[in-house]
Protein backbone atom coordinates (compact mmCIF):
# COMPACT_ATOMS: atom_id res chain seq x y z
CA UNK A 1 0.00 0.00 0.00
CA UNK A 2 1.06 3.26 -0.61
CA UNK A 3 2.62 5.44 2.60
CA UNK A 4 0.50 7.99 2.90
CA UNK A 5 1.40 12.04 3.59
CA UNK A 6 -0.45 14.50 5.55
CA UNK A 7 -3.57 14.98 4.07
CA UNK A 8 -4.25 11.68 3.08
CA UNK A 9 -2.24 12.30 -0.40
CA UNK A 10 -0.26 9.51 -1.51
CA UNK A 11 3.34 10.51 -0.06
CA UNK A 12 5.74 11.67 -2.98
CA UNK A 13 9.77 10.78 -3.72
CA UNK A 14 12.05 12.38 -5.31
CA UNK A 15 14.55 9.98 -7.34
CA UNK A 16 17.72 11.54 -8.50
CA UNK A 17 20.59 9.28 -10.79
CA UNK A 18 23.39 10.38 -12.09
CA UNK A 19 25.99 7.94 -13.47
CA UNK A 20 29.81 8.52 -14.42
CA UNK A 21 32.50 6.41 -16.16
CA UNK A 22 36.19 6.29 -14.46
CA UNK A 23 35.15 6.26 -11.35
CA UNK A 24 32.77 9.12 -9.63
CA UNK A 25 32.13 13.13 -11.33
CA UNK A 26 34.16 14.30 -8.13
CA UNK A 27 37.04 12.42 -9.08
CA UNK A 28 37.43 12.84 -12.86
CA UNK A 29 34.68 10.12 -14.15
CA UNK A 30 33.09 11.66 -17.00
CA UNK A 31 29.29 11.62 -16.70
CA UNK A 32 27.55 9.44 -18.69
CA UNK A 33 23.86 9.87 -17.46
CA UNK A 34 21.53 11.44 -15.16
CA UNK A 35 17.49 11.34 -14.84
CA UNK A 36 14.78 12.82 -12.15
CA UNK A 37 11.71 11.58 -11.32
CA UNK A 38 9.11 12.02 -8.45
CA UNK A 39 6.96 9.07 -7.44
CA UNK A 40 4.71 7.37 -5.22
CA UNK A 41 6.13 5.11 -2.97
CA UNK A 42 5.03 1.68 -4.97
CA UNK A 43 6.10 2.89 -7.89
CA UNK A 44 10.48 2.94 -6.68
CA UNK A 45 11.85 -0.32 -7.06
CA UNK A 46 10.89 -0.40 -10.62
CA UNK A 47 12.16 3.02 -11.51
CA UNK A 48 14.99 2.36 -9.66
CA UNK A 49 15.94 -0.61 -11.47
CA UNK A 50 15.27 1.16 -14.95
CA UNK A 51 17.54 4.14 -13.80
CA UNK A 52 20.49 1.76 -13.19
CA UNK A 53 19.67 -0.38 -16.30
CA UNK A 54 19.77 2.86 -18.28
CA UNK A 55 23.45 4.12 -17.04
CA UNK A 56 24.65 0.73 -17.81
CA UNK A 57 23.40 0.89 -21.42
CA UNK A 58 23.84 4.48 -22.02
CA UNK A 59 25.59 5.54 -25.61
CA UNK A 60 28.38 7.42 -23.87
CA UNK A 61 29.64 4.30 -22.25
CA UNK A 62 28.86 2.34 -19.16
CA UNK A 63 28.60 3.77 -15.94
CA UNK A 64 30.83 2.22 -13.06
CA UNK A 65 29.51 4.73 -10.42
CA UNK A 66 25.83 4.82 -10.72
CA UNK A 67 24.55 7.43 -7.45
CA UNK A 68 20.59 6.65 -7.01
CA UNK A 69 18.80 9.45 -4.26
CA UNK A 70 15.13 8.43 -2.82
CA UNK A 71 14.10 11.39 -0.71
CA UNK A 72 10.74 11.98 0.72
CA UNK A 73 9.17 15.37 -0.56
CA UNK A 74 7.31 17.94 1.17
CA UNK A 75 3.74 17.35 1.98
CA UNK A 76 2.76 19.55 -0.60
CA UNK A 77 4.44 20.22 -3.98
CA UNK A 78 3.47 22.57 -6.38
CA UNK A 79 2.27 21.75 -9.78
CA UNK A 80 3.24 23.76 -13.04
CA UNK A 81 1.63 23.60 -16.81
CA UNK A 82 3.79 22.11 -19.00
CA UNK A 83 5.13 24.32 -22.43
CA UNK A 84 3.43 22.73 -26.05
CA UNK A 85 5.74 20.66 -28.14
CA UNK A 86 6.69 21.80 -31.49
CA UNK A 87 8.65 19.94 -34.17
CA UNK A 88 10.72 22.17 -37.00
CA UNK A 89 11.26 20.57 -40.06
CA UNK A 90 14.90 21.69 -40.24
CA UNK A 91 17.20 19.40 -43.33
CA UNK A 92 20.48 20.37 -42.17
CA UNK A 93 22.78 22.18 -39.52
CA UNK A 94 23.21 24.95 -40.94
CA UNK A 95 19.67 25.99 -41.26
CA UNK A 96 19.17 24.40 -37.83
CA UNK A 97 21.04 26.94 -36.14
CA UNK A 98 20.13 29.45 -37.91
CA UNK A 99 16.58 28.83 -36.88
CA UNK A 100 17.87 28.45 -33.06
CA UNK A 101 19.04 31.43 -33.25
CA UNK A 102 16.51 33.36 -34.72
CA UNK A 103 14.40 31.87 -31.79
CA UNK A 104 16.37 32.88 -29.18
CA UNK A 105 16.42 36.55 -30.69
CA UNK A 106 12.02 36.51 -30.91
CA UNK A 107 12.25 35.21 -27.14
CA UNK A 108 14.32 38.46 -25.64
CA UNK A 109 18.28 36.85 -26.03
CA UNK A 110 20.72 39.53 -28.08
CA UNK A 111 21.37 38.38 -31.22
CA UNK A 112 25.15 38.34 -30.55
CA UNK A 113 24.55 36.32 -27.93
CA UNK A 114 22.50 33.96 -29.40
CA UNK A 115 25.26 32.78 -31.90
CA UNK A 116 27.90 32.89 -29.45
CA UNK A 117 25.65 30.51 -27.12
CA UNK A 118 25.54 28.28 -30.10
CA UNK A 119 29.56 28.14 -30.76
CA UNK A 120 29.54 27.55 -26.78
CA UNK A 121 27.77 24.55 -27.41
CA UNK A 122 29.50 23.22 -30.62
CA UNK A 123 33.08 24.09 -28.95
CA UNK A 124 31.95 21.93 -25.48
CA UNK A 125 30.67 24.42 -22.82
CA UNK A 126 32.94 23.17 -20.31
CA UNK A 127 36.65 24.37 -19.65
CA UNK A 128 38.78 23.55 -21.99
CA UNK A 129 35.99 22.30 -24.19
CA UNK A 130 34.80 19.57 -21.75
CA UNK A 131 31.46 18.70 -21.05
CA UNK A 132 29.24 19.85 -18.02
CA UNK A 133 26.82 17.79 -16.28
CA UNK A 134 24.13 20.64 -15.53
CA UNK A 135 23.74 24.21 -16.98
CA UNK A 136 25.26 27.39 -18.40
CA UNK A 137 23.30 30.39 -17.29
CA UNK A 138 24.02 33.66 -19.31
CA UNK A 139 23.27 37.07 -19.43
CA UNK A 140 20.56 37.37 -22.44
CA UNK A 141 22.66 40.89 -23.14
CA UNK A 142 25.71 40.85 -22.71
CA UNK A 143 26.25 36.85 -22.94
CA UNK A 144 28.23 36.65 -19.17
CA UNK A 145 28.33 33.35 -18.05
CA UNK A 146 26.30 33.25 -14.34
CA UNK A 147 26.28 29.75 -12.99
CA UNK A 148 28.79 29.74 -9.99
CA UNK A 149 30.52 26.59 -10.96
CA UNK A 150 31.55 26.27 -14.83
CA UNK A 151 32.75 22.59 -14.99
CA UNK A 152 29.26 21.75 -13.34
CA UNK A 153 26.77 24.06 -14.14
CA UNK A 154 23.05 24.23 -12.92
CA UNK A 155 21.35 21.21 -12.12
CA UNK A 156 17.19 21.02 -13.08
CA UNK A 157 16.01 18.69 -10.50
CA UNK A 158 13.63 17.68 -8.38
CA UNK A 159 10.89 17.77 -11.50
CA UNK A 160 8.45 15.11 -13.03
CA UNK A 161 5.26 14.86 -14.58
CA UNK A 162 2.60 14.71 -11.95
CA UNK A 163 1.41 11.04 -10.83
CA UNK A 164 -0.84 9.16 -13.55
CA UNK A 165 0.42 11.21 -15.94
CA UNK A 166 2.87 9.48 -17.85
CA UNK A 167 1.35 7.36 -20.02
CA UNK A 168 -1.32 9.53 -21.37
CA UNK A 169 1.80 11.70 -22.01
CA UNK A 170 3.61 9.11 -23.83
CA UNK A 171 0.93 7.80 -25.83
CA UNK A 172 0.83 10.96 -27.38
CA UNK A 173 4.14 11.48 -27.77
CA UNK A 174 4.54 8.38 -29.30
CA UNK A 175 1.58 8.45 -31.43
CA UNK A 176 2.78 11.63 -33.07
CA UNK A 177 6.04 9.82 -33.94
CA UNK A 178 8.45 11.50 -31.39
CA UNK A 179 10.65 9.52 -29.17
CA UNK A 180 8.77 9.78 -26.25
CA UNK A 181 11.29 8.79 -23.19
CA UNK A 182 13.62 11.65 -24.73
CA UNK A 183 10.93 14.77 -25.58
CA UNK A 184 9.17 13.72 -22.28
CA UNK A 185 12.48 14.35 -20.30
CA UNK A 186 13.59 17.64 -21.85
CA UNK A 187 10.03 19.14 -22.33
CA UNK A 188 9.07 18.34 -18.02
CA UNK A 189 12.95 20.05 -17.61
CA UNK A 190 12.36 22.88 -19.70
CA UNK A 191 8.79 23.32 -18.47
CA UNK A 192 10.50 23.90 -14.79
CA UNK A 193 13.06 25.87 -16.53
CA UNK A 194 9.83 28.18 -17.81
CA UNK A 195 8.65 28.26 -14.29
CA UNK A 196 11.85 29.28 -12.23
CA UNK A 197 12.24 32.93 -14.66
CA UNK A 198 14.59 31.36 -17.70
CA UNK A 199 13.87 33.60 -20.63
CA UNK A 200 15.05 31.23 -22.87
CA UNK A 201 17.20 27.62 -22.84
CA UNK A 202 19.23 26.03 -25.93
CA UNK A 203 20.18 22.86 -25.61
CA UNK A 204 21.40 19.41 -27.30
CA UNK A 205 22.64 16.47 -26.24
CA UNK A 206 26.02 15.24 -26.42
CA UNK A 207 24.81 11.64 -26.99
CA UNK A 208 26.58 11.26 -30.26
CA UNK A 209 23.84 9.19 -31.77
CA UNK A 210 20.44 11.88 -31.06
CA UNK A 211 20.81 15.31 -33.37
CA UNK A 212 17.78 16.97 -32.91
CA UNK A 213 17.97 20.06 -30.26
CA UNK A 214 15.27 22.39 -29.19
CA UNK A 215 14.93 26.58 -28.00
CA UNK A 216 12.49 26.85 -25.48
CA UNK A 217 10.49 30.05 -23.68
CA UNK A 218 7.66 30.71 -22.28
CA UNK A 219 6.89 32.35 -25.80
CA UNK A 220 7.75 29.95 -27.68
CA UNK A 221 7.14 26.52 -26.10
CA UNK A 222 9.43 23.90 -26.29
CA UNK A 223 10.17 23.94 -29.75
CA UNK A 224 12.58 20.87 -31.32
CA UNK A 225 15.10 21.16 -34.06
CA UNK A 226 16.30 18.50 -35.84
CA UNK A 227 20.18 18.46 -36.88
CA UNK A 228 20.84 20.84 -34.24
CA UNK A 229 24.31 19.03 -34.17
CA UNK A 230 25.84 16.93 -36.99
CA UNK A 231 25.67 12.75 -36.31
CA UNK A 232 28.26 11.15 -34.68
CA UNK A 233 29.14 14.24 -32.35
CA UNK A 234 29.91 13.52 -28.70
CA UNK A 235 29.90 17.64 -28.01
CA UNK A 236 26.39 19.25 -26.63
CA UNK A 237 24.68 20.87 -23.86
CA UNK A 238 22.39 23.19 -21.67
CA UNK A 239 22.14 27.52 -22.12
CA UNK A 240 19.68 28.93 -19.57
CA UNK A 241 19.36 32.32 -20.60
CA UNK A 242 18.15 34.96 -17.80
CA UNK A 243 17.47 38.69 -17.81
CA UNK A 244 19.60 41.19 -16.45
CA UNK A 245 19.62 41.87 -12.91
CA UNK A 246 17.68 38.30 -12.17
CA UNK A 247 18.40 37.03 -8.09
CA UNK A 248 20.90 34.22 -9.22
CA UNK A 249 20.66 32.89 -5.35
CA UNK A 250 16.82 32.22 -5.77
CA UNK A 251 17.02 31.28 -9.49
CA UNK A 252 19.41 27.97 -8.82
CA UNK A 253 17.25 27.65 -5.61
CA UNK A 254 14.00 27.20 -7.59
CA UNK A 255 16.03 24.92 -10.54
CA UNK A 256 18.19 22.33 -8.18
CA UNK A 257 16.00 22.28 -4.88
CA UNK A 258 12.35 23.50 -5.25
CA UNK A 259 10.10 20.28 -6.41
CA UNK A 260 7.61 20.67 -9.07
CA UNK A 261 5.25 18.48 -10.95
CA UNK A 262 4.40 19.57 -14.47
CA UNK A 263 0.87 18.87 -14.59
CA UNK A 264 0.75 17.80 -18.05
CA UNK A 265 2.65 18.86 -21.38
CA UNK A 266 1.10 21.44 -23.64
CA UNK A 267 -0.56 20.29 -27.22
CA UNK A 268 2.00 17.97 -29.36
CA UNK A 269 1.94 19.53 -32.81
CA UNK A 270 2.92 17.82 -36.14
CA UNK A 271 6.57 18.89 -37.86
CA UNK A 272 6.34 22.53 -38.99
CA UNK A 273 8.50 24.16 -41.59
CA UNK A 274 10.77 26.57 -39.62
CA UNK A 275 10.13 29.40 -41.82
CA UNK A 276 6.36 29.29 -40.98
CA UNK A 277 6.66 29.15 -37.58
CA UNK A 278 8.85 31.79 -37.57
CA UNK A 279 6.48 33.77 -38.88
CA UNK A 280 3.71 32.77 -36.77
CA UNK A 281 5.41 33.84 -34.03
CA UNK A 282 6.42 37.08 -34.94
CA UNK A 283 2.59 37.16 -35.65
CA UNK A 284 1.98 36.86 -32.10
CA UNK A 285 0.49 33.44 -32.62
CA UNK A 286 0.40 30.83 -29.68
CA UNK A 287 2.97 27.92 -30.83
CA UNK A 288 -0.16 25.73 -31.20
CA UNK A 289 -3.19 27.88 -32.87
P1 LIG B 1 21.20 15.45 -22.52
O1 LIG B 1 20.11 15.96 -23.41
O2 LIG B 1 20.74 14.64 -21.37
O3 LIG B 1 22.28 14.77 -23.32
O4 LIG B 1 21.85 16.74 -21.87
C1 LIG B 1 22.50 17.70 -22.67
C2 LIG B 1 23.30 18.59 -21.77
O5 LIG B 1 22.45 19.27 -20.88
C3 LIG B 1 24.31 17.84 -20.88
O6 LIG B 1 25.53 17.77 -21.54
C4 LIG B 1 24.41 18.76 -19.69
O7 LIG B 1 25.34 19.78 -19.94
C5 LIG B 1 23.04 19.40 -19.61
N1 LIG B 1 22.14 18.75 -18.65
C6 LIG B 1 21.81 17.46 -18.55
N2 LIG B 1 20.95 17.25 -17.55
C7 LIG B 1 20.70 18.46 -17.00
C8 LIG B 1 19.89 18.92 -15.93
N3 LIG B 1 19.15 18.09 -15.19
N4 LIG B 1 19.90 20.23 -15.64
C9 LIG B 1 20.64 21.10 -16.36
N5 LIG B 1 21.42 20.72 -17.38
C10 LIG B 1 21.47 19.43 -17.70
Amino acid sequence: MASEGAGGAPALFSVRMRAAAGGPHERGGWHVSGAERILCADELPRAVSDLVRRARGHALGSADFIQVTVERLPASVPVIPGLPVTTLAAAETGEARRVAAELLAIAGVDEGVARAAIGLLAAGPGPGGSLMRGAVVMDAATGRRQEPDPARGVRVSTVDLAPGVHRRVRERLRRAGLPSHRVLEAAVLASKGAWAGTLAELCWSDDPGYTTGYVAAPRLGYVRIPYLKPAGVPVGGRVFFVVGGTDLDAYVRRLEDEPALVADLGPVSPPVPPTRFLEEIRLGLAPTS
